[in-house]
């Protein structure tokens, strides 16, 4: 069996917030063509992400946004029926159309089930291709493409029904994961680490809320090698100390410099640098438990590349 799972779902690909939307299904057709090209797909151990349960989606969300979002759900679908508006917006940004409640089940179910697979020793670790993104939704909040928060999701059932006592989420988007620190500041179970790009959407991640939260905000146009120090004099350290028993990997490629949406200068190299120091910290504390998840990434060319060079690194090829 393969070392490596990647966990998808065709609903992934139905949700959309409109044409010209960047967070839009094509993007998973770029990562998939890449994967498929390079002969990296047949190195993986492809699984079909289930649904998640609501129940497990509330050991990240309120009771009360994840009753508000099946709510919009179910009156996008009615609309879409009479021939009404396709969309049921949340904010500028955000919104759903009848196939997202569905999209954003399986995409909190395959973090999910990449957690069991990993923990059940089925594979080392698990990328997790699927959207919508989740790391700016909030406790009780979607904001920024995210509807729900599908590596808190998993951060907190890997805590809660895996009983891990310590879990590392990691994101390299160029987003501050906002949502992320916003359902674990002050939880000392769990450590985060990320770099930013700053002032930057959404505005937020300094000063630090918490000492389990490592924020690092960057300038625009900062390049990879700078990138690189902060995680070796940063990250690392900070890793090592709280020996972390599962890594998760909020994993946004849009620090990418093809990518328009921001203004940093990461290449495909950087990412595979950054991967292989996760790993080799996944290998010495966490028998290599790594559970990745697709964050943003807008470029689709770019995307393609830098999911390949993450994913080559985590399948060891
Ligand atoms: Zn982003």
């Amino acid at each position: 069996m393969n070392r490596t799972g990647y966990f998808t779902h065709p609903a992934c690909r139905r949700h959309e917030m409109g044409a010209g939307h960047p967070e839009c299904p094509e993007r998973l057709d770029a990562i998939e063509d890449r994967l498929l090209a390079g002969g990296v797909m047949d190195a993986l151990e492809r699984r079909e992400a289930p649904l998640a349960s609501t129940s497990d989606i509330e050991l990240a969300h309120d009771r009360l946004h994840v009753a508000a979002m099946r709510g919009l759900a179910d009156q996008v679908a009615e609309d879409a029926e009479a021939g009404l508006m396709p969309y049921a917006q949340i904010d500028p940004d955000t919104a759903m159309n009848r196939h997202s409640w569905s999209a954003v089940l399986h995409a909190s179910g395959a973090v999910l089930a990449a957690v069991d697979a990993v923990m059940a020793g089925e594979m080392e670790n698990a990328f997790c291709a699927v959207r919508p993104p989740g790391h700016h939704a909030c406790r009780g909040r979607a904001m920024g493409f995210c509807i729900f928060n599908n590596v808190a999701v998993g951060a907190a059932y890997a805590l809660r029904r895996h009983g891990l006592k310590r879990v590392a989420i990691v994101d390299f988007d160029v987003h501050h994961g906002n949502g992320t620190e916003d359902i674990f500041a002050g939880d000392e179970r769990v450590l985060m680490v990320g770099f930013f790009q700053h002032p930057f959407y959404p505005y937020s991640g300094t000063p630090s809320p918490a000492s389990n939260m490592v924020n690092l905000p960057v300038p625009a146009y900062t390049r990879g090698p700078a990138i690189r120090e902060l995680v070796d004099t940063v990250w690392l350290p900070r890793l090592e100390e709280f020996k972390p028993e599962m890594i998760f990997i909020s994993a946004g490629f849009d620090a990418h410099r093809e990518d328009d949406l921001g203004q940093l200068g990461l290449v495909e190299a950087d990412y595979q640098w950054m991967t292989m120091k996760l790993k080799e910290v996944a290998a010495r504390h966490a028998q290599g438990r790594i559970v990745s998840s697709l964050e943003g990434g807008y470029n689709l060319d770019a995307l393609g590349r830098s999911v390949e060079a993450h994913v080559r690194v985590l399948a060891d090829l």
